[in-house]
């Protein structure tokens, strides 16, 4: 079975960092960062389903105007992520244009902005037929760094140092059901709807239950047993716009471990590690340092400065000696 996340990074190892994550049998999409998303076609955009913003300069959240700009007038509602002040942010951006017409819309398009602290979640909520007006909706704890927590897969979150606070994402399947199709041809079961019930049934840990197939009962766990394999679900990480220092290492190390795809900023090369340090970002060497830290099986660098054009192949070299250094 296909993995649930189909990811793509919108712009590129050089442009603004973008990643769009389709996910496989459902109706709606994630996002990581909103900067540049001319990339992505109208019915891409109106999948998206919540936004994941790692902080709101400029490269990352100046895509929000073609976002609303897309969904105005539609009845959906969007979410963003991200750390403070994205609230403010939010307002402030739905503050500059002129809603006089919008109270006699007939859809419910609204926006829900989680604003992410230490342990707790601010919300507000922006309404089109409210002409945007911003409407606290109180907070909620965060529990085991987890922002989102879905049947077959969570998002966590960290908050890192960038000389502002800069969230970095973790896609995490909770774990792999694999429907077995030759058991199900030698116990004589069809492929159907009833396997995705099946699935519900797992994931919510239900092995004890009932389930009736062709006017038989089975228990779920006979039938896990007899048709499924599980196997660890896959987990991406969304890393960016940090420094790198002990108290954002530190953070990484405890909260990712065996990550199979690794997406992460290369700003600049080793050569340039002083100037890396004034910008709060990575170098290359240290994307790989990190990469090495949570175990990746794949990392892609991305948020490449113009400075390194034309040097992919030494970034990607930087970043891979250290990444595959062995530790003595
Ligand atoms: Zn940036
Ligand atoms: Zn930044």
């Amino acid at each position: 079975m296909p993995s649930l996340f189909q990811h793509k990074l919108l712009n590129g190892a050089y442009g603004d960092p973008v990643l769009y994550i389709n996910l496989f049998s459902k109706s709606f999409s994630y996002l990581a960062d909103l900067g540049d998303i001319s990339n992505l076609n109208n019915k891409e955009i109106l999948k998206i389903k919540k936004v994941f913003v790692s902080h709101p300069h400029m490269d990352h959240f100046f895509g929000f105007d073609k976002l609303l700009r897309i969904f105005l007038g539609k009845d959906k509602t969007v979410e963003i992520f991200g750390p403070e002040p994205i609230i403010k942010c939010v307002e402030g951006k739905l503050k500059g244009y002129v809603w006089n017409l919008v109270d006699n819309y007939k859809n419910n398009f609204t926006i829900i902005v989680n604003e992410i602290h230490h342990r707790k979640m601010y919300k507000a909520e922006f309404r089109c037929k409210e002409k945007f007006k911003k409407r606290f909706l109180g907070s909620e704890k965060i529990r085991n760094r987890t922002i989102v927590n879905e049947e077959d897969h969570v998002v966590k979150c960290e908050i890192l140092d960038h000389r502002t606070p800069s969230i970095c994402y973790f896609f995490e399947e909770k774990f792999k059901i694999n429907i077995l199709k030759n058991k199900l041809k030698e116990y004589n079961f069809e492929v159907g709807p009833w396997l995705r019930e099946l699935k519900t049934y797992i994931y919510a840990g239900k092995l004890d239950e009932e389930f009736e197939y062709n006017n038989k009962k089975y228990k779920i766990s006979e039938l896990a047993e007899l048709i499924t394999k599980i196997t660890p679900g896959v987990k991406i990480a969304y890393i960016t716009d940090l420094v790198f220092s002990k108290k954002n290492i530190e953070k990484l190390r405890k909260i990712a471990k065996d990550i199979s795809i690794l997406y992460i900023e290369a700003t600049f090369l080793n050569k340039d590690n002083r100037r890396a340090r004034e910008r709060f970002h990575l170098t290359a060497k240290q994307a790989g340092f990190i990469a090495k830290l949570v175990n990746a099986k794949k990392v892609y660098p991305m948020h490449i400065s113009p400075i390194n054009t034309g040097k992919y192949h030494i970034v990607k070299k930087e970043l891979i000696n250290e990444w595959k250094r062995r530790v003595n």
